[in-house]
């Protein structure tokens, strides 16, 4: 059967270039990186190639990059470590509703310890405006954190405005940029960013791996405590195959990146405008075009995103229904809700997320299947026949 993986906002295949830069590291290159002998220092470089690629990819230095278990922990690390950190300066956060939940849930644990979070509401887009953080701001307000692009409707949030404004107001500016980096050019001097958040596997290369950048100058508090490693920001024995690996993977990410984003999203404008030829009352979630070239996110109305991808995975189409993270669970995405969506609209959803090997037959076969999954699903509807 014909396999089409349109799931890449949730994962990535590892590429082959990127498996072997990391085989050595799991076999003969196996000393521990913070080892003075030969076996150690061999790891060790491995690191710091690692880290200037990384440092390279969004204009930082290799000094500013902080390895770690990936995208949730660098959100969790950076949010925590501001706030029990800088405390003294402020007790407010501002934030948006539509936060990947490693950043939502951070907030609400710190708004039990008596922090307060704004989390500012988008609009039919998904969009927040500078406006809109700069009215939230307060003399108490101490980070704002704003994800680069919306994991779910690919919405991409005016983030070099913002970090001006909180450059302007001295406030500390994170950005979960998990979905954006490799997928979006990044310069985080020229956007005033101070902390940015990255996965290795959200841009082919391996699981478990990923990085904070920290502005030269902040200090934060480890979330582990241990050892030295990673200049007594993060303790425990480095992944050193799986940070090799994200080297890699960022550098081929960001190789060609203009053509990449072309390319992808001429596949992309292909499924947003033929889907609603072929399918009727159907609504494209996300901003027509400030969009992460890989995003396409459809409400097919009167039927359940559930059916829609169990018939899409018997055809041998991998989509979701939001998040990885919240399938599974019968609430409808917190992001489609935040976008004034009904549940039953919201229900009714459909990511279809690309990567750079996806191909125009892989789109036509889209193209061909899912307005009969949807038509199938429809005259089964109580729904659609009232
Ligand atoms: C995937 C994702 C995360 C979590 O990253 P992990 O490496 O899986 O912990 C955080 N934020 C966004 C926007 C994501 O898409």
């Amino acid at each position: 059967m014909k396999r089409v993986y349109l799931d890449n906002a949730a994962t990535t295949k590892l590429i082959p270039e990127v498996m072997n830069e990391m085989i050595p590291y799991m076999t003969e290159v196996y000393g521990n990186p913070s080892s003075p002998h030969y076996f150690g220092q061999q790891s060790a470089m491995g690191l710091d190639k690692a880290r200037r690629r990384v440092a390279d990819a969004i204009n930082a230095d290799p000094s500013e990059i902080i390895f770690m278990s990936g995208g949730s922990e660098a959100d969790n690390t950076a949010i925590r470590g501001i706030a029990e950190r800088y405390a003294k300066k402020g007790r407010h956060i501002i934030t948006t509703a539509v936060e990947h939940h490693a950043v939502l849930h951070t907030c609400q644990m710190l708004e039990k310890q008596g922090f307060e979070v704004t989390y500012l509401p988008v609009d039919e887009y998904g969009m927040v405006t500078v406006d809109q953080v700069r009215e939230a701001m307060r003399d108490d307000t101490v980070l704002v954190t704003v994800m680069f692009a919306n994991n779910e409707v690919g919405t991409i949030m005016p983030i070099p405005e913002i970090g001006a404004l909180c450059h302007e107001r001295k406030v500390f500016f994170h950005t979960d940029a998990v979905q954006a980096i490799g997928h979006l050019p990044i310069d985080v001097k020229a956007m005033n960013i101070d902390m940015l958040s990255m996965s290795a596997h959200k841009f082919h290369g391996p699981k478990g791996v990923g990085a904070l950048y920290l502005r030269k100058g902040i200090v934060l508090p480890p979330l582990i405590y241990g050892g030295a490693q990673e200049r007594n920001r993060r303790a425990g024995t480095e992944n050193v195959p799986g940070i090799v690996g994200m080297g890699k993977a960022i550098e081929l990410a960001c190789t060609d990146l203009d053509k990449k984003m072309a390319s992808m999203s001429a596949l992309r404008d292909k499924l947003i405008t033929e889907l609603p030829k072929r399918i009727p009352e159907i609504k494209l979630n996300g901003h027509p075009t400030k969009r992460l070239p890989n995003n396409v996110n459809f409400s097919i109305k009167y039927i359940e995103g559930e059916s829609i991808l169990l018939m899409l995975d018997l055809n041998g189409i991998a989509a979701s229904s939001g998040s990885a993270c919240t399938s599974g669970s019968l609430d409808p995405s917190h992001v489609l809700l935040a976008m004034g969506l009904t549940h039953e609209v919201a229900h009714g959803s459909v990511r279809m997320t690309l990567c750079d090997e996806t191909t125009e037959e892989d789109v036509d076969y889209v193209l061909e299947v899912l307005p009969k999954v949807a038509e199938r699903l429809r005259k089964m509807s109580p729904l659609y026949h009232e």
